[in-house]
């Protein structure tokens, strides 16, 4: 039963990570269902959102003070008569600005005719029925020309995006109360071990709750997915295999456990006596190293269901479904493809390690936004939850290094 690990050489983690990119690179999206603006954080945008109308719609003032026009006032202090005041949202009073005039006017509102700057209050002063300008302004200053951010007919956000609050806030603003977005992929999880029992259960001495399923779930709704929790598999080909074809009859199956060199550890050889095909069987990263990625053979006419098998160890899980699975979730929830994104902070504390593998290691982000720091947390290899929920990023140690010190900057993917 075992071997299956020794067919295949063993690709880095960029060499997987390309891998995982080129099969998301073919997923086609789905059905599109529409959705409420007020539900619709997180959904991936179906369609095409386009101005409705020029932004701003008018030449906006940004300031609250005086629309003046600037060559009146390149002398200051500038003595100018009061033409009127021009509020946000208020009727259209006809307001011109002629030479030596300026209208009061308050952030929001159109910039008058005539006037081709706006001079911030906090510069002026009331002097009878005069106004005071105490600053010259350029021409164009405290003031957007309509159309300046976006014309109307202009593609502001593209199918594929991620609705973010940013996008909702683009989304209303073109008036789209309600939007086509795609629909929820269903990514089934399921955990495998004879050792396992639900978190409800009381374990006996040599049980171990199965709270994989639960952390994938969680994985799984964060990247815009359904979880669909199958029950436990046992070590036992029949029902592993009669589990994992419900679960590749989703559109993700993620396995958890039973990848590793044992002789218990079931999952690909009956994932290859039901000819699925592998991309990769193993990866040269820790925690995660046994990891398996492949397709089943599509049923007649669908694309093929994907498939990760997640080693057992609570914390390899987690590292890989951010490392790849994710990746192909994204894809079949209508998302741009997309690199993981690194950012870099200085080590507080040396890290030692084996060379060989590319690390993921729980790590505390800290620092300030001058210094921005990460330091490792203390833990116990790649089953210690409790460092994984005290950590809140992951300090990436390359292959090559067997020494990283502090001061140096290291890259970090955020959790
Ligand atoms: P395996 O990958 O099946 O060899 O499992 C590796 C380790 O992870 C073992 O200590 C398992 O007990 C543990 N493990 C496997 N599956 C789960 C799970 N669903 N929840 C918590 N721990 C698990
Ligand atoms: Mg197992």
């Amino acid at each position: 039963m075992s071997g299956f690990q020794t067919q295949m050489s063993i690709p880095t983690f960029e060499q997987a990570r390309a891998i995982v990119e080129r099969e998301a690179a073919k997923i086609r999206p789905g059905d599109s269902e529409p959705v409420e603006l007020l539900l619709a954080r997180g959904r991936v945008l179906a369609e095409t959102v386009v101005a409705d109308r020029d932004f701003p719609p008018f030449p906006r003032a940004a300031r609250d003070g005086y629309a003046v026009r600037a060559a009146d006032v390149s002398q200051v202090p500038a003595l100018l008569e009061f033409a009127g005041e021009i509020r946000a949202g208020g009727p259209d009073a006809g307001i011109v600005v002629n030479a030596g005039e300026a209208a009061e006017i308050m952030t929001g509102a159109p910039l008058p005719p005539g006037a081709d700057a706006v001079v911030m209050v906090e510069y002026t002063a009331l002097r009878g029925d005069q106004i005071e300008i105490q600053r010259s302004v350029a021409s164009g200053e405290n003031f957007v020309l309509a159309g300046a951010e976006a014309k109307r007919g202009a593609a502001l956000l593209a199918r594929g995006t991620r609705l973010t609050p940013a996008a909702i806030a683009i989304a209303g603003s073109c008036g789209c109360h309600e939007l086509r977005v795609f629909r929820r992929p269903q990514v089934a999880i399921l955990s495998t071990g004879d050792e396992l029992v639900d978190v409800a259960a009381e374990p006996g001495p040599n049980q171990i709750r199965n709270s994989n399923s639960y952390s994938l779930a969680a994985q799984v709704q964060q990247a815009g997915g359904d979880p669909v929790v199958l029950p436990v598999a046992p070590d036992e080909p029949r029902q592993l295999r009669k589990l994992m074809q419900e679960g590749l009859a989703t559109d993700l199956l993620l396995l958890s456990g039973g990848v590793s060199m044992g002789k218990y550890d079931l999952v690909e050889p009956v994932l290859a006596e039901m000819e699925a095909k592998f991309f990769f069987t193993g990866a040269a990263i820790q925690p995660g190293k046994p990891i398996v990625f492949g397709a089943a053979p599509p049923r007649r006419g669908a694309p093929p269901t994907y498939f990760f098998g997640l080693p057992g160890n609570p914390v390899s899980t987690m590292v890989c479904f951010e490392l790849f699975a994710r990746t192909m979730l994204e894809a079949l929830a209508g998302v741009s493809a997309r690199k993981l994104v690194f950012v870099q902070a200085r080590l507080t504390r040396d890290v030692k390690a084996k060379t060989g593998l590319t690390r993921f290691l729980p790590a505390i982000l800290g620092g300030g936004q001058e210094r921005v720091e990460v330091e490792l947390v203390k833990w116990q290899g790649s089953g210690d939850m409790a460092a994984t929920a005290r950590a809140n990023c992951y300090l990436v140690v390359p292959p090559d290094r067997e020494l990283l010190k502090v001061g140096d900057m290291v890259s970090v993917l955020l959790q």
